[in-house]
């Protein structure tokens, strides 16, 4: 699923990521944890190509097979709206957007219809248990469903890897377990991969592999 080598980041003077390697198998759930600026989210967001890492020789990252250092910044926004999907801290939903418009955004990009973009967002609404909430506007939901819709909104063009920033950082526990149950449903129903940057103890070892950064290196 992924094979990143020799992956490090340097912001000014600041090593951030030191010569960091990562491999994730098909339906591999992987937790990422560690200190307050180690690097998970800069990290995180290199392997989900929305950063590039510093140009060396010795550096790969493929992702399905494909070299993500050789793709041009258009080529990279289509295969992250295709392939993966992102959750983060913070729902980030469209506040003027229903629960069902928001999910089918990704779709929209994609270029599907708007006839099979809705059909598939009510199926994953419907999987959620959130179908009561299609018309809902973010506002007029708890903290838990709002980042439930956005987890469906990464999920609504089939992606292989979801890659999740803090996911409950921001819910009480009731809520976080919850979604922590759904990423694990949803790598037994789909074999999505899935990677967690989390402070959450529980989520982190439930995962298939624990991974600590520390310093901009696995630990
Ligand atoms: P973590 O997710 O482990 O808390 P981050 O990856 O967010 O760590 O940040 C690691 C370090 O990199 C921090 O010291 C942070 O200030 C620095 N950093 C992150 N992004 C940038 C940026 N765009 N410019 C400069 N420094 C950055």
């Amino acid at each position: 699923m992924i094979h990143a080598t020799n992956i490090s980041k340097t912001y000014g003077q600041t090593k951030v990521l030191n010569k960091v390697d990562f491999s994730l198998a098909p339906a591999e759930i992987v937790s990422i944890i560690g200190p307050s600026g180690a690097g998970k989210t800069t990290l995180l967001h290199i392997l989900g190509t929305l950063d590039r890492p510093d140009k060396s020789e010795e550096t790969k990252l493929e992702i399905e097979g494909i070299d993500m250092t050789r793709l041009s910044d258009k080529e990279l926004s289509s295969f992250r709206n295709q392939q993966l999907g992102f959750v983060f801290q913070f729902h980030q939903l469209l506040p003027e957007f229903t629960a069902l418009e928001n999910i089918c955004l990704p779709a929209y990009i994609k270029g599907t219809s708007k006839d099979k973009a809705e059909r598939k967002a009510t199926e994953l609404l419907r999987f959620f248990g959130l179908q009561n909430r299609a018309e809902h506007k973010p506002a007029m939901l708890s903290g838990g469903e709002q980042q439930r819709i956005a987890v469906a909104r990464a999920l609504i063009n089939k992606p292989s890897l979801l890659l999740a920033d803090e996911p409950s950082g921001n819910l009480d526990t009731v809520a976080a377990e919850q979604l922590h149950d759904l990423f694990f449903k949803l790598r037994d129903e789909f074999s999505i991969s899935i990677i967690l940057v989390t402070h959450n103890k529980d989520l982190a070892i439930r995962a298939d592999r624990m991974l600590k950064l520390v310093d901009g290196q696995w630990s």
